[in-house]
């Protein structure tokens, strides 16, 4: 399937804009490494429920000095409700120890930098820079991608095909607001399995909603 016309891409961006204006991480974090240890938590784990198992935890180990110095099987009880979490409590204590031996303790401010440390992959490290440094990216999570091709404003075979397809169509300043307006959309309409697109304020103009509901009522036409 084809892209969007520019025109329309354009349409969809200001709906978005103006429908999740504000949005932004829902992760509970005190410190820039609190933040990196709660984006490695969140995958395959709702934010809600990482922030539940990180209230204690950062109460207890609030930098990369405390987390360095955990076992293993420590920190996996910690967070043994993330997913994965054994293999997360791997990776956090290990990038907790290269941030000591070779950033002096500070989370990297680059994205080659962040990429070094220990189960940190380009979404992880985009939302970093973006969000502990103000720092313009784009990360692209399975929300990203799957509603970005429905909308047919970037279709990658890949999420790293997808984020450079949308970072070439929105202007730098805008990459950190579209991941979390696309975010949300998935979220509250845009589900994977069951999209709500009769209810979508987007229909009008979403060739994945016009193919699954082509006669659906007019909600999402009345605000175009
Ligand atoms: S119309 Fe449906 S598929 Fe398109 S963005 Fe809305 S919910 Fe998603």
């Amino acid at each position: 399937m084809e892209n969007q016309h520019p025109q329309v891409s354009k349409r969809i961006l200001k709906k978005l804009a103006e429908h999740y204006a504000g949005a932004r991480t829902e992760l509970k974090y005190g410190n820039n490494f609190q933040l990196l240890v709660a984006v490695m938590l969140s995958a395959q784990t709702t934010d809600k429920q990482v922030n539940r198992v990180t209230r204690g935890l950062f109460k207890k180990y609030k930098g990369p000095a405390d987390f360095a110095s955990l076992k293993e099987e420590e920190l996996a009880r910690e967070i043994r409700g993330c997913g994965l979490y054994r293999t997360k409590a791997r990776n956090i204590i290990l990038a907790a120890q290269r941030i000591l031996e070779v950033y002096q303790g500070q989370v990297p401010e680059t994205l080659e930098g962040l990429l070094t440390l220990p189960g940190v992959g380009r979404k992880t490290a985009n939302v970093v820079l973006s969000t502990a440094f103000d720092i313009p990216a784009l990360a692209v999570d399975t929300h990203v991608f799957r509603v970005a091709a429905r909308l047919g404003l970037a279709r990658g075979r890949t999420p790293e095909e997808t984020e450079v397809l949308l970072r070439q169509l929105i202007p730098e300043g805008d990459w950190k607001h579209a991941h979390h307006w696309l975010i949300q959309h998935g979220r509250s309409l845009c589900a994977a399995r069951k999209p709500r697109c009769p209810r979508c304020f987007l229909q009008r103009d979403c060739p994945e909603g016009k193919r699954l509901f082509p006669q659906s009522p007019p909600d999402g036409q009345k605000e175009a």
